[in-house]
């Protein structure tokens, strides 16, 4: 396991002389220091930035609301770049380089950008083509591939139902995607075995890497060639607790400006396992994340579950349909439960009924009642305000 124990005591010394917030926590054990999380720092952000700081050029970047909470993090730009250049040595190892051409996606509220320019930008160093993944409709889907064939990138940089609605274009439209592709890296949504499969098949088997980060650390965790999640031990430290569901907190090593000490994302671990074991050389701790985000739990007749028992129970019905489902989406209304399955290929005969049986038998096993469960197929899965598949939606 790669030791982060000097990093993270050098932020805490540093936090500790010149933040508010952590004034008091001079000479205590690691174990004791408070948590925090976006709310907490949300309330009195002055507290969190240092009185002394080691760039005087400043970076800013916010963290999407997806929440309804926008967070600013102030970085030192060399601070900033030496964080990026951790995400960038784990591209590398994937032949992936910063002035390569590649492609990903943005969106765009302001009405003012609405238009031919909101549908397709380049930037100004003319390595990287984005479109806008709130229109993903097939007549922008056939003028986002043919604009991505013309530019020819090396690789792409997508959440992964943007890349799934990529193959899904390629597909039925009996196109093929750039031949320059080299690499895909996904980021910002879980990442199914099934759209893996898609993946491969619509991209000749271009190799792919699954890529944990936030806007307040920049990449957390990266996998490698063997398939394990490695902790960016260069830039962020992981604190585990198994007495709390196994929930994460991150230390940010590289941002003295704005420090962050074991701050909460909401995601929850499976485990953390050493690394020395994994075949890819990377001695850095390996992550398995949980399913499904901590914040999004279900009440059934008062009862909390986590929503990782959705990403179970199509799981089950994968084994059942020889993994049919890629995508999943569940609306809760009172106690009425709606899910809906986005299946690989519109050549299925199954019987909705069945599948209802099958999901009631998966939960009556676990002593789980849903009297009112209402299970459809869906080609499309609705996206958030931000462009992204929330699993899971209380709809009140
Ligand atoms: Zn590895």
């Amino acid at each position: 396991m790669s030791d982060t124990s000097d990093a993270k005591h050098s932020v805490l010394e540093h936090a500790v002389k010149n933040c508010a917030y952590y004034k008091d926590y001079g000479g205590k054990q690691w174990d004791t220091l408070p948590h925090i999380n976006k709310s907490i720092v949300n309330k009195n952000p002055n507290d969190f930035i240092s009185s002394e700081k080691p760039d005087k050029h400043i970076t800013k970047t916010s963290t999407s609301g997806t929440s309804g909470e926008v967070l600013n993090i102030f970085w030192g730009k060399s601070e900033y770049v030496k964080s990026l250049m951790t995400l960038w040595q784990q591209r590398i190892k994937y032949g992936i380089y910063p002035a390569d051409k590649f492609c990903t996606a943005h969106a765009f509220f302001d009405s003012h950008f609405i238009g031919y320019n909101s549908l397709v930008q380049i930037n100004r160093q003319k390595n990287c083509l984005s479109f806008n993944k709130i229109f993903l409709d097939d007549k922008y889907l056939k003028f986002y591939c043919g604009e991505i064939e013309k530019f020819q990138p090396k690789w792409l940089f997508l959440q992964p139902s943007i890349a799934l609605r990529l193959c899904q274009y390629y597909k039925q439209s009996k196109t093929q995607p750039p031949q320059s592709v080299e690499f895909i890296e996904l980021s910002g949504e879980t990442l199914t075995a099934g759209i893996r499969e898609q993946l491969r098949e619509t991209f000749n088997d271009a190799p792919m890497a699954n890529h944990y980060g936030a806007q307040e650390f920049n990449c957390i965790a990266y996998e490698c060639r063997c398939g394990n999640m490695h902790v960016n031990s260069d830039n962020v430290h992981i604190d585990i607790d198994p007495g709390e569901n196994n929930r994460f907190y991150v230390t940010n090593l590289m941002n003295y400006t704005m420090p962050l000490i074991k701050y909460s994302l909401g995601d929850m671990a499976e485990s953390i396992l050493p690394g020395d074991s994994c075949g890819c050389g990377n001695k850095s701790p390996m992550l398995v994340l949980k399913k499904g985000r901590e914040t999004d739990k279900i009440n059934i007749d008062g009862a909390i579950y986590d929503c990782s028992l959705f990403y179970y129970l199509i799981d089950k019905l994968n084994i059942l349909y020889d993994n049919l489902f890629l995508q999943f989406y569940v609306e809760q209304k009172k106690d009425k439960f709606a899910i809906y399955l986005l299946p690989k290929n519109k050549e299925y005969a199954i019987e909705i009924d069945k599948i209802e049986e099958n999901v009631q038998k998966t939960l009556s096993a676990m002593g789980i009642h849903l009297n009112k469960l209402r299970v459809s197929i869906s080609e499309k899965l609705p996206l958030s305000n931000s462009g992204k598949l929330n699993y899971f939606k209380v709809v009140k």
